[in-house]
């Protein structure tokens, strides 16, 4: 079978993979579409695993099944989610399953950027889902991300009323904008300096866009909260500048979720006084796990949460490397999806 083997951003091969064998629990799945994550982009991420096959947002159909497998059909149309939690060590016990051991050492086999990938056991039990008619392959591969800001936005415990400030306008941080709406929040600002991600971040429910290459956001966000600030800041955009404004327009005792990571070796610098004063909490928030990701296909399938209108770009499997190549370098590009042959 085809895969699309990632040695670099700068090159990504298509090679020819052994089809995975199965146990007798295990299931195959043939890859109908999976999307380009912005984890996928960050080479410092990914440079120490090269080579490998990437892809955790994967939709596809069941081709092939183990013997003992009950739960599932050869036919059936399904997400599966990569990570699995083990459920019972004492980051589960917490609630915090993405700190889970188990859950960093689970994946699909190769991945989803290829023609067929396993299902193993543990991923197959916990979070793989049929997915209902309405929903197609391609709106599937948001399940994942949309899992992640959900993580996100609880964690933030948002409110009714609350005012939410999302920096970095790319697919998760449109992603936030609807979820916050959907949460009951009154205000949402958002900003990006491409306009073309603020025109869509408009339609899933942002009142007020902001580019910062033009405007002052730290100035709109007083106007707009009558000085006191954001309840909420969700920082999507992995940079230092991004979490300073975050920083600045949370509002005392508002919640700053820290939703993308720097690159290793950069630090904020925080002050305990003021923060003390402040009481403004930051709040990480990495990954998802199976409570989100049912909820986000009940949003999808549901039309709650309109993902189709973020998938801007589609490519072959044999075109991976170009997929890479506009979701790391257009300027009007949100989610790239990467399709069957
Ligand atoms: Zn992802
Ligand atoms: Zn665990």
């Amino acid at each position: 079978m085809k895969a699309a083997v990632y040695y670099s951003h700068q090159d990504i091969r298509i090679e020819e993979l052994p089809m995975p064998k199965l146990d007798e629990d295990e299931v195959l799945v043939e890859t109908k579409a999976c999307g380009v994550c912005g984890s996928d982009l960050m080479d410092w991420y990914l440079k120490g695993r090269a080579p490998l096959v990437l892809g955790h947002e994967p939709a596809g159909v069941i081709a092939e099944k183990g013997s003992k497998v009950r739960d599932f059909k050869v036919g059936d149309r399904v997400f599966v989610h990569h990570h699995v939690a083990c459920l019972t060590c004492h980051y589960c016990k917490h609630g915090d399953y993405t700190l889970c051991e188990q859950f960093h050492n689970t994946n699909i086999k190769p991945g989803g950027f290829a023609e067929y990938f396993k299902v193993p056991f543990k991923n197959l039990q916990l979070d793989t889902l049929m997915l209902p008619q309405p929903v197609t392959f391609e709106e599937a591969t948001l399940i994942e991300p949309v899992g992640c800001c959900l993580r996100a936005i609880r964690k933030s415990n948002i409110q009714t009323g609350d005012s939410v400030a999302v920096i970095g306008a790319g697919t998760t941080g449109i992603i936030h904008v609807g979820l916050s709406k959907i949460f009951g929040a009154a205000k949402t600002i958002v900003s990006d300096l491409f306009d073309f991600r603020l025109t869509v971040a408009k339609k899933f429910g942002a009142d007020v866009l902001v580019n910062p290459e033009r405007e002052d956001l730290d100035s709109i966000v007083k106007a707009e909260t009558g000085g006191v600030g954001v309840d909420v800041a969700v920082v999507t955009a992995p940079s230092l500048d991004a979490y300073k404004s975050g920083m600045r327009i949370c509002r005392k005792g508002g919640r700053l979720i820290v939703f993308a990571p720097t690159a290793p070796g950069k630090y904020l610098e925080v002050s305990p006084k003021e923060l003390f004063f402040s009481e403004v909490q930051i709040i990480p928030s990495y990954s998802t796990s199976h409570l989100e990701t049912r909820e986000a296909l009940d949003l999808i399938a549901s039309g709650r949460l309109n993902v189709k209108v973020l998938i801007t770009h589609r490519f072959r499997l044999v075109d991976t490397a170009k997929a890479f190549k506009t979701a790391l370098g257009s300027k009007e590009s949100l989610k790239v999806i990467v399709l069957d042959k």
